[in-house]
């Protein structure tokens, strides 16, 4: 099965020219090779407008969805971005739960929960974001097994019955908190047991993030458990992953 890589590009570029640009990248990566399957995540703003332009091209997902009330798809919530406006351009994934919203916009594990399950419902495939920080990480793998069992209850919690869903639409990211941004990755073979517990848990793809780029994602992708990477600061220069795919 080809391996997926979400690029997340957070809050960048500044402008959509710089969009079009590293998207063009994106899609000579994405035609390059057959063993992987790209999808693009923009802020929202250029979002709509790439996703129509360059349709067929490459894949696109979105950062984030709007988990609260009302679910109808519109209404009174300032600055939110609902599954049905999703719906209406060309988008087939959602990330939830990035630790970065998790931190700086307050996000609980409920809102999480909600989130995944207004995406899964809605007919997205979900990208849940799960992963521990330093201090859980410094106790040892048993503590951060741990840690992951716990999230990944709550952040399902709402959809627990729901198997088929899970199996058919749901992917979890390993994303331990402290190899964000930071450029120090977990080591590979750690993050592939850690990929294999999520998998066994849950009966999900597992895809690894944290600090991951042209020169180390040849020491993950060896992996079988796996299923992938979500790629942050790296998927802004595509072309370094180049050669690196075959
Ligand atoms: C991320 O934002 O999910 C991420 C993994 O970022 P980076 O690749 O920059 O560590």
């Amino acid at each position: 099965m080809a391996k997926l890589l979400i690029f997340n590009w957070k809050m960048n570029p500044g402008t959509f020219k710089e969009a079009e640009k590293i998207l063009g990248e994106s899609i000579i990566l994405e035609e390059s090779s057959d063993k992987y399957e790209i999808a693009v995540c923009p802020p929202s703003l250029w979002l709509f407008d790439l996703s129509q332009k360059y349709a067929g091209k490459i894949t696109f997902g979105s950062q984030d969805v709007f988990g609260g009330d009302p679910l109808s798809g519109k209404g009174a919530s300032t600055g939110e971005i609902s599954a049905e406006m999703l719906k209406n351009s060309k988008v087939e994934y959602i990330i939830v739960g990035h630790s970065e919203r998790r931190r700086y916009e307050n996000e609980t594990d409920e809102m999480i929960s909600k989130k995944t399950e207004v995406g899964l419902k809605a007919g997205f495939k979900v990208i849940l974001c799960v992963g521990e920080d330093l201090n859980t990480h410094s106790q040892g793998p048993e503590a951060v097994k741990s840690f992951i069992k716990d999230q990944l209850e709550k952040d399902l919690e709402n959809i627990h019955n729901s198997k088929f869903i899970i199996h058919n639409s749901l992917i979890v990211a390993y994303e331990p908190i402290w190899a964000i941004g930071t450029g120090i990755p977990e080591n590979p073979e750690s993050a592939a047991l850690m990929a294999k517990y999520i998998k066994e848990a849950v009966g999900a793809q597992v895809l690894y993030g944290g600090s991951v780029d042209g020169k180390n994602i040849g020491n993950f992708i060896k992996y079988e458990e796996i299923d992938g990477f979500l790629i942050g600061g790296a998927s802004l220069s595509p072309a370094q992953f180049g050669g690196q795919l075959n």
